[in-house]
């Protein structure tokens, strides 16, 4: 199987969806930063970037909290919280039960969070996302097919395709609807090129899973299939030889392999140099959420496609800003720039 079968199937899709009249351009808006801070407050110092070269207070805030006694011991027995026995006003916590007393608190250590940079907390950032609100106001006033995409949702976009080194990204609200649009709009490329209502066996997509990828896969593969589009294989964790198997006896022509590219509960790595072998012997699209990997792993912080020298073999890279970048936000960078035939320019 030819890999361009993909991008043919791709653009049939295309074809299709415009030939039904349904494919919607975006309406890009510009938002001009001169015109609007002339309006505007005083701007705080907005220095561009600030590097310090030793620990500092903030460091620390991204990992350390603190709870109430009742909370952490809900915690240690596992019992479940309504999240509201603790409130905190005027900067003295009191609890609502009992309130008036004052409770104990504990610090704790949390090595469980996904700010690996810390970047949450870094001025730069603050200041950023404080200037931005300043100049341009909250929310984006509208999807992004209406009326909510701008020049900086496009740069956002065009950086993070360099950073993927990919043609093309969209973004999206998070990296959870990101892999659920991702899933649903692989799973229609089955229906919309089907001969009849609904797709034949042989005309359906088939997805393999790797058994430990995250819920925003997993739902966003239960979606389509409930729609009868795909056909799904969940292979063993990390195991080559049964999805190399599985692959090998799957009739249905339009293969996909999505895999988490650094597993968040067990941290390992996926094994995306074999992965690309048996994508070169197969065809199938390689779509990897590298949620984790991306701003840390690979010398550019490109991610784990970008440690291990196979960028070229990864076709759709699905990301999230709420991690390393201490932000918020999910894209989905690929391969060919398909659509960028249906993004006028800004
Ligand atoms: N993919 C993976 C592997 C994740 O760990 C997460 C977040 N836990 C997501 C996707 C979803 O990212 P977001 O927080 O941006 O919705």
């Amino acid at each position: 199987m030819e890999q361009g079968s993909w991008n043919q199937w791709v653009e049939d899709a295309l074809t299709k969806l415009e030939s039904l009249k349904v494919l919607r351009s975006l309406r890009p808006i510009y938002l001009s930063t001169e015109q609007q801070s002339r309006s505007q407050e005083p701007r705080a110092n907005d220095e561009e970037y600030q590097v310090f070269d030793e620990m500092q207070a903030w460091d620390r805030s991204s990992v350390e909290v603190s709870i109430s006694e009742p909370t952490f011991q809900r915690w240690l027995h596992d019992i479940p919280s309504s999240g509201d026995e603790i409130v905190v006003r005027d900067g003295v916590a009191d609890g609502k039960v009992g309130s008036g007393e004052m409770q104990q608190f504990r610090r704790l250590l949390l090595f469980s969070g996904n700010d690996y940079l810390g970047l949450s907390s870094h001025p730069t950032i603050r200041n950023a996302a404080a200037k931005a609100a300043r100049e341009h106001g909250m929310g984006p006033r509208g999807s992004a097919l209406v009326c909510g995409y701008t020049n900086y949702h496009r740069l956002l976009e065009s950086c993070l395709a360099d950073l993927k080194k990919k043609e093309d990204c969209l973004l999206c609200p998070t990296g959870f609807a990101a892999n659920m649009a991702l899933m649903v709009a692989i799973g229609s490329v089955g229906s919309l090129l089907a001969r009849g209502q609904k797709p034949l066996k042989e005309e359906k997509v088939a997805i393999f899973s790797d058994a430990l990828n995250h819920a925003s896969i997993i739902d966003g593969i239960h979606l389509v299939e409930r729609r009868g589009s795909v056909e799904v294989f969940v292979y063993r964790h990390c195991d080559m030889f049964h999805l190399d198997a599985l692959l090998s006896t799957c009739r249905v022509k339009k293969k996909v392999v999505v895999t988490d590219s650094l597993f968040s509960m067990d941290g390992d790595f996926a094994p995306i140099v074999e992965l690309a072998k048996l994508r070169k012997k197969h065809g199938f699209l390689l779509v990897i959420d590298d949620a984790h990997g991306t701003f840390v792993c690979g010398k550019r912080g490109g991610g784990v496609a970008e440690k291990f020298n196979c960028e070229k073999d990864v076709d759709l890279c699905v990301g999230t800003l709420s991690k390393a970048a201490g932000c918020h936000g999910g894209f989905i960078a690929c391969r060919n720039h398909v659509q960028m035939q249906f993004r006028p320019e800004i």
